[in-house]
């Protein structure tokens, strides 16, 4: 039996390896004495000035070196950011993971694609799991994706309640809706610590339910002749299932296109969550005619992602579906920070096709998953926590959040913004910051091998300042040129000012060359350092720009 402790020699931990600092990459420790249970594994999805980097997973060094003592892994729900690093932390420290039936879906299916095994325990909202020393009650709550969890975790020092991801939608069906009553009861009972999700601090009042998406999307379906493609992340089954049902009254058929919408699809129509009579679909190939020129189709690519089902339709390059004059995208996904630019262009090419395109910016055909302002209050009010600890999101949605908690009656000494990295202590006792650990970020690159920053950095520095590659043929015996220098250059200047400077390199670097001592002429090491070095002050000079300088010396 758990039993509340009052004597500080019995405390909770707190160790966050991401997702406090930045959005994604979700992953926390929590720790009571030598057991610990790590809570979420997610994925950032990787910025555009990281060229080439397909995925960031957190740094799981910590885990690994306390493999023994994990407990358990628990999933607050199915999205990437929550569940996309799960492998990586098996492989750090395996242990038996818990979530929801479709969390779990989506969840083996990846651990599938990675080769990783195992051991997944299904998770009930009401059904309490003994976890070691712990006792871990999972909470239904409202979200973007179905079966999301807030999870109330009995530690022999305190009940600590995570949010997961969450809104309250008072007015979602009863499988979709936050079970606030049960938030109640444990704030009855007394709740250590509170740590909610403060990605939509920055937006007032309360979150709508999903079904505000409904009037907009009949009335594209309504107006479009031809096919209604809709994109939205493949996890969004409640949105999934809205469209679907629309699509069925309006007697178009449904159609999956992209290989995690069907996948998905697949997953969910199987445990019975999303509902839709076989007849009512109809597959990719028979979209061009008939009936499947009515069609409703979910495509996959609301973030503009390039190899995406929707990327390739919009640039006419799609297998299956080619769109144009008297079709209807509508993009039913916000961009997320730093896919603006692509999701932009992806509108662009969609318009040049003759489509119309619906986006959130034009319509109402997105909902945010995430509370707002007063969702995030009525939580904190119903659980009433002695601390609380914003999670999720950049340094000021946590910052904001703290100050919300304030303003809402929480002592500014029971708030605590943590960042990555920073270990809590907490007790009834009180609360104190222990010596940081290592938290960090491991870039990944499209076959999941580990891309050193360095790799990132030249990448960068390609990009933004070009490249010199001088070709140096000289006498094995003098160490003269054997011919003038080549030089191939890329990005920095048009071709026909390249080809001009590079003439004048050419007879810079062959008089700085054939000048020196012949010891100096006769190392090979030498001669590409002062290659380089000449080349980088010329062009520095003449261009403003600091290309990467790779000499090429060959002996003859
Ligand atoms: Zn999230
Ligand atoms: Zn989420």
């Amino acid at each position: 039996m758990i039993r509340g402790s009052t004597d500080d020699t019995t405390a909770v931990r707190l160790v966050p390896l991401g997702g406090l600092g930045e959005f994604g990459l979700n992953a926390l420790v929590l720790e009571w004495e030598d057991h610990l249970l790590l809570l979420d594994a997610g994925v950032l999805f990787p910025p555009a000035e990281m060229p080439g980097v397909d995925s960031i997973v957190p740094d799981f060094e910590y885990l690994a070196e306390r493999a023994s003592r994990l407990r358990g892994i628990l999933l607050t729900h199915g999205h990437e950011d929550h569940i996309g690093a799960l492998s990586y932390a098996l492989q750090a420290a395996p242990a038996p993971v818990y979530g929801s039936r479709l969390t779990l879906g989506f969840a083996r299916k990846r651990l599938q694609e990675r080769g990783v095994h195992a051991d997944l325990r299904t998770l009930v909202p009401g059904q309490p799991v003994e976890i070691g020393p712990f006792r871990v009650h999972p909470i239904r709550v409202a979200h973007s994706v179905l079966d999301s969890l807030a999870l109330a975790i009995e530690t022999p020092a305190g009940v600590v309640v995570a949010s997961g991801d969450f809104k309250i939608d008072g007015a979602a069906p009863p499988d979709e809706r936050t079970d606030v009553d049960a938030l109640s009861q444990w704030g009855d009972r007394g709740v250590l610590a509170l740590l909610s999700d403060s990605t939509n601090v920055e937006q007032p009042g309360l979150t709508g339910g999903e079904d505000a998406v409904v009037p907009a999307f009949e009335q594209v379906l309504e107006r479009t002749r031809g096919r209604v493609l809709v994109s939205c992340f493949a996890t969004s089954i409640p949105r999934i299932q809205r469209v679907a049902d629309l699509a069925v009254r309006a007697l178009r058929p449904v159609a999956f296109l992209g290989r995690r919408m069907l996948d998905n699809a697949e997953v969910a129509l199987d445990l019975g969550l999303l509902r839709l009579s076989e007849g009512a679909r109809i597959p990719p190939g028979s979209l061009g005619g008939g009936a499947g020129g009515r069609a409703v189709v979910l495509v996959s690519g609301s973030q503009g992602e390039p190899l995406s089902a929707l990327s390739m339709i919009s640039v006419g390059e799609h297998r299956d579906v080619a769109a144009g004059p008297g079709d209807t995208v509508v993009l039913s996904a916000r961009a997320i920070p730093g896919n603006e630019r692509a999701v932009s262009r992806l509108i662009s090419n969609l318009f040049r096709l003759g489509c119309d395109v619906v986006h959130p910016g034009t319509a109402r055909v997105h909902v945010s998953g995430h509370g707002s302002r007063e969702d995030l209050v009525e939580l904190l009010r119903r659980v009433r926590p002695r601390y609380l600890v914003p999670v999720h999101g950049e340094y000021r949605m946590l910052a904001q959040h703290a100050r919300l908690a304030v303003d809402a009656g929480l002592p500014s000494d029971r708030v605590h913004v943590a960042e990555d990295g920073d270990v809590l202590r907490l007790s009834p006792c009180g609360a104190r910051r222990e010596p940081r650990v290592a938290a960090g970020r491991v870039l990944l690159d499209r076959g999941a091998s580990e891309i050193e920053d360095v790799v990132v950095r030249d990448r960068r520095h390609l990009s933004s300042e070009g490249i010199v590659v001088p070709i140096v043929v000289v006498d094995r015996q003098t160490g003269r040129l054997e011919s003038p220098p080549e030089i191939v250059t890329r990005g920095i200047v048009d071709a026909d000012e390249a080809a001009e400077l590079a003439q004048e390199a050419v007879r810079l670097l062959a008089g700085a060359l054939d000048g020196r001592p012949t010891e100096e002429r006769l190392d090979p090491a030498l001669t590409r350092e002062r290659v380089r070095s000449e080349l980088r002050r010329f062009y520095k000079r003449r261009t403003q720009r600091r290309p990467m300088v790779i000499p090429v010396v060959m002996e003859v």
